[in-house]
């Protein structure tokens, strides 16, 4: 004999499954892609840390990786600064 699963179509609407979509094609390449990107943030992070004299000190990019040297420090308090006069906030 075979046994299928119970048919939910005879089931009341509270004893029915509740159906959870799971994340879309787009939505899984989003996901990838913003995991990815945490990686380099990462790798970069640590590049940084090892190396005071990496290139990418001083930019905005190293600050948003998690440096937090005087260089970056700087390079980011400046750009807030630009960010606030162009919304008018300064
Ligand atoms: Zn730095």
């Amino acid at each position: 004999m075979i046994v299928y699963g119970p048919n939910f179509r005879y089931l009341k609407p509270s004893e029915q499954p509740e159906y959870v979509p799971g994340p879309s094609e787009s939505e899984l390449a989003e996901i990838r892609y913003a995991e990815r990107r945490k990686e380099r943030r990462e790798q970069l992070k640590a590049e940084l840390l090892a190396d005071p004299n990496h290139e990418k000190h001083g930019t905005g990019y190293a600050y948003n990786c998690g440096c937090r040297c005087e260089k970056c420090k700087q390079a980011r308090s400046d750009y807030m600064r630009v960010r606030a006069k162009r919304n008018g906030l300064l």
